[in-house]
């Protein structure tokens, strides 16, 4: 007899989602990036708990017809690629397919949506993989995800999730990422209840900031714009020397409208404040940096947060001048940045 056995899918379908899944807000990435995705112009977010006992996503998105909202929870079922040159010119946020399969398997799921080529919508339940029901439902144009209960089926993630105020704290900075990227889209926010964000269609970053921010915040930002189009741009905004900050929690840093965490550009951006802001100190930052799709790779890691560059150097660059010739535009520096 031999020793080796292939996964039941619910199991493998549990360990993939380890990887994508950590917490309720990776879930909220998710949801949101796929109602993104679907083209929607308002997205309701709604969580109790921390989002650990629900969140709920509701879009005016696209929706799907009923076939495709059984297939939708399959792995690697997804309508955003479908050959392998896709890959390397992603303009979608998702791509992988595993999304909705990795957070039906460790939690309960309820998916309603409706699309306009059928009269009425459909109601999809699953629970830790599996499917439980599937009916008419009444439902407006879009898609409304509920998921509860998350790890309910694998404690041992379970006790891995912190405080409510920890989770909902997370949630509430992806949140914010997404309604900075995205000025035209209505984001709300509600936790337990109560609206926490409420963002109505902006015209711009900065109409959209200052929904968020406040005008404090708006006041002391310096406008950022530079590079080459079609190879490294960047725009945005930064905030002037006197808004220093003891972390990096106040920078938004997005590449192709996606949000990352990039050392890269962070360190580009800290160098252009260099002499400028004492040690141990940060700028508070709103950088779109936009590169050709086939510049940079978003498939480093499943939850997509880092990226890779084939020119990072240009980027890193295409960085600190611009920021550098802001801040020289508001009178704070010489516009060459000094070596070493
Ligand atoms: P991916 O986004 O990588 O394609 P997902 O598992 O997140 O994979 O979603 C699978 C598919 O389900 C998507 O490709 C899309 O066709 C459909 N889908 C998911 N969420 C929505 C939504 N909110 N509105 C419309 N279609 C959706
Ligand atoms: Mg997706």
């Amino acid at each position: 007899m031999g020793k080796i056995k292939v996964l039941p899918d619910q199991l493998s379908n549990q360990i993939a989602a380890g990887e994508v899944i950590e917490r309720p807000a990776s879930v909220a990435k998710e949801l949101v990036e796929n109602s993104i995705d679907a083209g929607a112009k308002r997205i309701e977010i709604h969580f109790e708990g921390g989002g650990r006992r629900l969140l709920r996503v509701a879009d005016d998105g696209e929706g799907m017809a009923r076939d495709d909202a059984i297939l939708a929870f399959e792995r690697h079922a997804t309508s955003k690629i479908s050959r392998l040159e896709d890959l390397f010119e992603i303009r979608t946020l998702g791509f992988r397919g595993e999304a909705l399969a990795s957070i039906a398997a460790v939690s309960r799921v309820e998916l309603v949506t409706k699309c306009d080529d059928e009269p009425h919508g459909t109601r999809v339940r699953i629970e830790g993989g599996k499917l439980r029901d599937v009916e008419p439902a009444a439902h407006p144009r879009g898609t409304t995800i509920t998921m509860r209960d998350l790890f309910f089926n694998v404690p041992a993630r379970r006790k891995f999730l912190r405080s409510e105020a920890t989770e909902s704290f997370h949630l509430t900075n992806l949140i914010t990422h997404y309604a900075l990227a995205h000025p035209e889209i209505e984001f709300t926010l509600i936790n337990n209840g109560r609206e926490t964000l409420r963002a109505a269609p902006a015209l711009d970053l900065r109409e959209r900031a200052y929904q968020i921010f406040g005008a404090d915040f708006i006041e002391n930002l310096l406008l950022v714009e530079g590079g080459e189009r079609g190879s490294a741009f960047v725009r945005g905004f930064v905030s002037a020397p006197r808004e220093r900050r003891t972390s990096r929690d106040a920078q938004y840093l997005f590449v192709n409208g996606r949000f990352v965490r990039d050392k890269l550009i962070a360190r580009a951006l800290s160098e252009a404040y260099r002499s400028i802001l004492p040690h141990g100190t940060y700028p508070a930052a709103l950088l779109f940096l936009d590169v050709p799709f086939d510049e940079v790779d978003v498939n480093v890691h499943p939850a997509k947060i880092e990226v890779r560059f084939r020119r990072p150097e240009l980027v890193a660059e295409t960085i600190r001048e611009a920021v550098r010739a802001a801040l020289h535009g508001a009178g704070y520096v010489p516009l060459a940045v000094a070596p070493g």
